[in-house]
């Protein structure tokens, strides 16, 4: 892990995030403001085949139903199934149960899991672009066909989980998709603070990021006197770069190493992306990960996908919105003091920790 020694350079400052304004982050890198404890490390299971493993090829019968697998025919390399515990599921056993003040919406949606790689242990960044571009059309497939399938469906999410802090309860290498009738707040939020930004602005906030972050240098004055305050080499914030595609660390990071990856041309919708600038986005994301590991490696994590909602607003929120990958390390255990306040703490400078990720000789 970084340590970062005490110095000039320390940052103590809360960073506003651009985007959803209320998140805001408390950067504090001195060592007194860290009032973090280190998550453990998950171990990597990097053996290729479990016997006992139920995702691992040849123990197909162990799976709920097959809803999709890749290649169709021969032997599959990524494989789709129904969960076996759903969190949200179809119309039987719905309550409807509602009195006073409490109320609910009915559980209905679907949740399946992604059998990223029918190798058992083998992280993103050790998977072929080939095989990522494919399990990207596999996302995509199967997120079209849900919203097809049911217009009751508003949102289709798309996460990854390794490890156990962070959620994964099967180590075999997988991914989940929730489809569900109601629009997650996180994503609502940033949907409708970027349609406020474009009501005021007549240009989309991630676009207006991304442009930003690929200007050399910004110069930051003290409102009051005028003075320089800090020169920032924006650039600083870009960890790769292809093509089609941007990894991005944020100026206002919740996580000591997350980073965003984005489309470069304006997307709202995931679904737009073409099948042949899937391979881009398929080395920017093995690069990225590759960078993650050589810095934190074994590190727990999360990464998900937010895209436009398939609701009534979907074609009015089309030029505001911008589609992106959020990649979420989970390398502390937050605090009281994080959620009673609603405050993330983010103990790692985010422009160095972009340095420290670009200094990476792939
Ligand atoms: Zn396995
Ligand atoms: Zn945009
Ligand atoms: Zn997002």
């Amino acid at each position: 892990m970084s340590e970062i020694q005490a110095d000039s350079s320390d940052v103590r400052e809360i960073r506003i995030n651009p985007i959803v304004p209320s998140e805001s982050v408390l950067v504090a890198t001195a060592r007194s403001m860290r009032p973090k404890k280190a998550e453990e490390l998950a171990p990597r299971d990097t053996r290729k085949h479990v016997d006992t493993c139920p995702f691992c090829r040849g123990n197909e019968h162990k799976t709920p139903p097959l809803i999709m697998a890749w290649p169709e025919t021969g032997d599959w390399q990524i494989r789709m199934v129904e969960n076996l515990y759903p969190v949200l599921g179809d119309d039987r056993a719905q309550s409807g149960f509602t009195f006073g003040l409490q109320q609910t919406i009915d559980g209905y949606g679907r949740h399946e899991v992604i059998i990223d790689h029918h190798e058992h242990g083998t992280a993103i960044h050790e998977m072929d672009e080939s095989h990522l571009a494919a399990l990207f059309g596999v996302y995509q497939t199967r997120m079209r066909q849900l919203f097809e399938s049911d217009e009751r469906l508003k949102y289709v999410l798309i996460f990854k989980n390794f490890g156990p802090a962070a959620g994964a309860s099967i180590p075999h290498t997988h991914s989940q998709v929730i489809a569900m009738p109601v629009v997650p707040v996180n994503v609502d939020a940033e949907v409708s603070n970027s349609a406020i930004h474009y009501a005021k602005h007549h240009h989309c906030i991630f676009c207006a990021l991304i442009d930003e972050a690929l200007t050399f240098e910004a110069t930051l004055y003290d409102r009051a006197s005028g003075a320089v305050r800090r020169k920032i080499n924006v650039g600083q914030y870009v960890v790769e770069r292809g093509e089609k595609f941007i990894a991005i660390k944020p100026f206002a990071s919740r996580y000591e190493w997350e980073v965003h990856i984005l489309p470069l041309t304006h997307q709202a919708d995931f679904l737009d992306l073409r099948g042949e600038d899937m391979a881009d986005l398929a080395r920017v994301l093995k690069r990225t990960m590759a960078r993650l590991d050589a810095v934190i490696g074994g590190a727990q994590y999360n990464f998900f996908l937010h895209s436009v909602p398939h609701d009534a607003q979907q074609d009015a929120h089309a030029p505001s919105y911008h589609w992106h990958l959020e990649i979420c390390p989970r390398t502390s255990i937050p605090t009281g003091f994080e959620l009673g306040s609603g405050l993330f703490v983010n103990t790692i400078n985010p422009e160095q920790a972009a340095e420290r990720l670009r200094a990476i000789t792939l």
